[in-house]
C-alpha cells in the first residue's frame, strides 16, 4: 500500500475544527467573499438548468436573504421561473451533508481525505489507472469541473471520467463534432424573437425551458410554431402545427422532409456548394424516403408532410431547435444531425432567427462539453492528439506525460466495465445515478459490487449517497463562486452568497484539499481560487473555435451580462456585441470549412411492443417546477404543491376504456425489470399504446430499458415496452 504524502493536511492547516476558527476562508467557509457589500444586491446565474437566467441576489449583512430575477440579464428579461425563485430557500435542507460520512459514520475532513486517498491509490496501485473513475456534473461551475478532471486524471493518474452530460448533450455533441468539425451549437437567443418558423423537434419548452419559451412568445413575427412530438405536450398545445408522430419515428420524418424539399425546389443551391459537402449522396441517399413510405412509418397523412415542407421551404427565417425527444434516442445523433441536414440544405443558418439548434440541460452542461477534461482534453482538444497535448501541458504548466493519450470509456461503458470487474472505485460529484440512469436496479446492482464508491454532493440523503462508503459533504449553487456556461455559449459568473452548512465545502475546495493530501497540490499551485483556473482555462482555450481568451475576467462578466464564445480580442480590442451566433460568414470548423450532410439508414429501436408488453412507455420532465432527480428542488414546499402528490401514468382513453380503468384509479405499470403502482390520468394528450411517465419520480428508471445510441453512447429514455394492468 502506498503512503500518504509526507505532509498531510493536519501539518498544512493543523486541525480543521481549530482552522475553522482561525482561518474558515481558507477553506471558502464561514465567509462570503468581500466583494459583495453588505446589504446591497449582487447579480448571479440561476444553477438549475442551461436558460442560464440572471438573478438579483439581495443581501443583508453580506449573506443573502432574497433573490429576483435580473431585468438586465440579456437572457432572460427580468423573468425566472418557479425553480429559480426557490434556489435559495433549497439550500436550507435538513438534510443538506454538514460533516464527511464514512461507512455512515460522520468523521472529520481529515480522516475522510486521508480515507478517500488511501482507498483509491491503494485501488491504483494494486488494478492500474483503469481501475478508478469519476463521474460528474454539469451542474458544478466550469471551473470546478476543469479542476476535477485535471486533478482526476494529471494528479491523480485515472483515465476515466465522464459526466451526466452522457445523459443529456452526448448526442449534440457528438453530432455538431462530425457536422460543423467542433461542438458548437450556432444560436443566440435573439433568434427565438426572429424566426418566422420556429420547429420544435422532441422538445417541449413550455415546460422544460419556460424562460426560452418567453422569448418565443416576443417573436412579434406571428411564427409558425410547428412541434414534433409523439405527445400533445403543453408547447405542442400552443403549436400552430403539432405532428404526432409515432415514437422514434422521427428521423424517417426528417429524411422525409428532405425529400419533399429536394423535390419541390426547397436547396438553398448557392449556400449548398458554397458552404457543405456530400450533399449529392445525401441526395440519392433521402430518394427513398418518398412521402408514402414515411407516412407509413410515422402515422402522418401525406397533406400533413407536405404542408410541413411547404412551411419550412416559404419560410425566410427557420430555426430548428432540439432537445431531449432527439438526444435520448437508439439512433439519436443521425436525428440531430437529419435537423442540422435540413438546417443546412435551405440556408437556415448563420443569419437571424435560423439554425440547427440544441437546446441543453444542466446550468453548466456547455461548460462540462469542452472544459471539464473527460471526453475533450480541456477546451475542445483531443487527449489522442499528441500537439493537443503538448498545447494543454504548456497552457496548464502539467508535466505532458500526465496527460493521457487515450479517450475515456463513456458513462455507461464506464458503469459496464464495474459490472465486469475491471472498474472498482467510482467517485460520483453531484450526480444521483441511482435515481437517474437507465434501467436502475440493474445499476444499482453493479454500483452494490465497488469497492469503494464515493458520493459528493450537497445532500447526504440522495438515493447514490446512501450506498456510498464515503460521503464529502460540498457546498451548492450560492455557497461558491464560479461561472456557468449556458445553452447559447455565454458564460456567465455566480458569486458566494451564503454560507455552506456544517463543515461542507465548496467542491473546488475538496478538490484542492484532495490535491494536498494526494501528493500533487504542487500540480495546481496556480489553481488557488476558481478565477485564476478560469484564467488557465482560458489559456487552454486559445486557437479554439471556443476561444475565451479576450475575457478580461469575472469582472467583466459581470459588467456585461455575460459573455458567449468565442471571445477573443482583435488587434487587442474587444469588438463583440453581446448577442452573437456562429457561421455568419459560412465557414464552419472542419478541415475544408464546410459543414458535412451526415445520415444512415433509420433502424427500430431495440425493444419493441409484443403481447406480453403492448404499450411504449415514454418518459421526460414533467413539470417546470422540478428539476431532474427533484434533489434540492424537492426541499421546497412551494414547488412542491405546484406537482402531483403521487406519480401518474398519462394513459389514453382507448386504452384506459379497454382495460377498463378509470381516471385517478391505481395501476401498475410493468416492463421485462420492474412494476410500479401510479395512479393513471386518463388523457389523449397520449396516442393509443403510448404511455408516459416523468422522470422526477426516484422510481420510473427502475422501468426503462437500457439501450444506447452507439455513436454518442447516450441512454434511450424514450421507448420502452410495459403493459399496465387494474390493482
Ligand atoms: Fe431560468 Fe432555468 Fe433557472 Fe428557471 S431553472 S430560472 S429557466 S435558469
Amino acid at each position: 500500500m502506498l503512503t500518504l504524502p509526507a505532509m498531510t493536511f493536519r501539518e498544512w492547516t493543523g486541525p480543521l475544527t481549530a482552522d475553522l476558527v482561525r482561518e474558515p476562508a481558507r477553506f471558502g467557509l464561514g465567509q462570503v467573499p468581500s466583494r459583495l457589500v453588505p446589504d446591497a444586491t449582487t447579480k448571479a446565474i440561476c444553477g438549475f438548468c442551461s436558460t442560464g437566467c440572471g438573478l438579483k441576489i439581495h443581501l443583508k449583512d453580506g449573506e443573502a436573504i432574497n433573490l429576483t430575477p435580473d431585468a438586465d440579464y440579456p437572457v432572460n428579461l427580468g423573468t425566472a421561473c418557479p425553480k429559480g425563485w426557490e434556489a435559495l430557500n433549497v439550500l436550507d435542507a435538513p438534510d443538506r451533508a454538514r460533516m464527511p460520512i464514512l461507512h455512515g459514520k460522520e468523521v472529520d475532513w481529515d480522516t475522510a481525505l486521508r480515507y478517500f486517498c488511501d482507498q483509491m491509490k491503494r485501488i491504483l496501485d494494486q488494478h492500474g489507472p483503469e481501475a478508478a473513475a469519476f463521474l460528474s456534473t454539469g451542474q458544478i461551475m466550469f471551473e470546478e469541473m476543469a479542476f476535477l478532471g485535471a486533478l482526476a486524471k494529471f494528479g491523480m493518474g485515472m483515465i476515466h471520467g465522464d459526466g451526466n452530460t452522457r445523459q443529456c448533450m452526448a448526442t449534440a455533441v457528438a453530432a455538431y463534432k462530425e457536422s460543423f468539425g467542433f461542438d458548437a451549437p450556432p444560436f443566440t437567443y435573439a433568434d427565438f424573437e426572429e424566426s418566422d418558423v420556429l420547429v420544435f423537434v422532441g422538445a417541449n419548452p413550455c415546460i422544460a425551458h419556460p424562460i426560452m419559451w418567453q422569448r418565443v412568445l416576443r417573436n412579434k413575427r406571428q411564427p409558425e410554431i410547428i412541434v414534433v412530438d409523439p405527445r400533445t405536450t403543453e408547447t405542442a398545445m400552443a403549436a400552430t402545427q403539432h405532428y404526432a408522430i409515432k415514437p422514434k419515428s422521427d428521423l424517417t420524418l426528417l429524411y422525409g422532409l428532405a425529400h419533399r424539399l429536394i423535390r419541390d425546389g426547397g436547396v438553398d443551391k448557392a449556400f449548398v456548394e458554397a458552404h457543405t459537402s456530400g450533399f449529392e449522396a445525401f441526395e440519392s441517399f433521402v430518394a427513398d424516403f418518398t412521402p408514402e413510405r414515411v407516412c407509413a412509418e410515422t402515422g402522418l397523412s401525406t397533406e400533413h408532410l407536405a404542408l410541413f415542407a411547404r412551411t419550412i421551404r416559404q419560410g425566410k427565417a427557420v430555426s430548428f431547435w432540439w432537445t431531449m425527444g432527439v438526444n435520448q434516442g437508439h439512433q439519436a445523433t443521425r436525428t440531430a444531425q437529419a435537423i442540422i441536414n435540413l438546417a443546412l440544405m435551405t440556408g437556415n443558418i448563420g443569419k437571424p432567427g435560423t439554425g440547427a439548434n440544441s437546446i441543453t440541460g444542466q446550468c453548466n452542461a456547455m461548460g462540462s462539453r469542452l472544459f471539464s477534461n473527460t471526453t475533450n482534453l480541456l477546451g475542445g482538444h483531443d487527449f489522442r492528439n499528441a500537439a493537443h497535448r503538448e498545447k494543454v501541458a504548456k497552457a496548464t504548466g502539467m508535466p505532458v506525460e500526465r496527460i493521457p493519450d487515450r479517450q475515456s470509456l463513456a458513462y455507461d461503458q464506464i458503469i459496464q466495465a464495474a459490472d465486469e470487474g475491471t472498474v472498482k472505485a467510482i467517485w460520483f460529484v453531484a450526480t444521483n445515478p441511482s435515481h437517474s440512469w437507465i434501467d436502475q436496479n440493474e445499476m444499482n446492482r453493479i454500483l452494490d459490487k465497488l469497492d469503494f464508491l464515493v458520493v459528493q454532493d450537497m445532500y447526504c440523503s440522495t438515493e447514490t449517497a446512501k450506498r456510498a462508503h464515503l460521503v464529502l459533504p460540498a457546498a451548492g449553487w450560492g455557497e461558491k463562486e464560479g461561472c456557468f456556461i449556458n445553452s447559447e455559449r455565454r458564460i456567465g459568473y455566480s458569486p458566494k452568497v451564503r454560507r455552506a452548512p456544517g463543515q461542507a465545502l465548496a467542491d473546488f475546495h475538496i478538490f484542492r484539499l484532495i490535491a494536498h493530501y494526494w501528493g500533487c497540490g504542487e500540480m495546481f499551485r496556480e489553481w488557488q481560487t476558481p478565477e485564476e483556473v478560469f484564467r488557465v482555462l482560458q489559456r487552454c482555450s486559445e486557437g479554439q473555435a471556443c476561444e475565451i481568451t479576450g475575457i478580461e475576467g469575472y469582472a467583466q462578466l459581470i459588467r456585461s451580462g455575460g459573455v458567449q464564445w468565442p471571445a477573443e480580442m482583435t488587434n487587442g480590442e474587444w469588438r463583440m456585441t453581446n448577442e452573437r451566433r456562429l457561421f455568419e460568414d459560412g465557414k464552419f470548423f472542419t478541415e475544408d470549412q464546410r459543414a458535412k450532410f451526415c445520415f444512415d439508414e433509420p433502424v427500430v429501436p431495440p425493444e419493441q411492443r409484443c403481447a406480453e408488453f403492448p404499450l411504449i412507455l415514454m418518459t421526460g420532465r414533467g413539470t417546470s417546477a422540478q428539476w431532474h432527480t427533484e434533489t434540492r428542488t424537492g426541499k421546497s414546499a412551494v414547488l412542491a404543491k405546484m406537482v402531483p402528490e403521487e406519480l401518474m401514468l398519462d394513459l389514453n382513453p382507448e386504452d384506459a376504456a379497454a382495460l377498463g380503468v378509470r381516471d385517478g384509479q391505481r395501476v401498475r405499470v410493468i416492463s421485462k425489470r420492474a412494476e410500479l403502482t401510479v395512479l393513471t390520468r386518463v388523457t389523449s394528450c397520449v396516442k393509443p399504446g403510448e404511455v408516459y411517465l416523468p422522470m422526477h419520480d426516484g422510481r420510473v428508471n427502475q422501468l426503462t430499458h437500457a439501450s444506447f445510441d452507439p455513436l454518442s453512447r447516450q441512454p434511450s429514455y424514450k421507448h420502452s415496452a410495459v403493459r399496465v394492468e387494474l390493482v
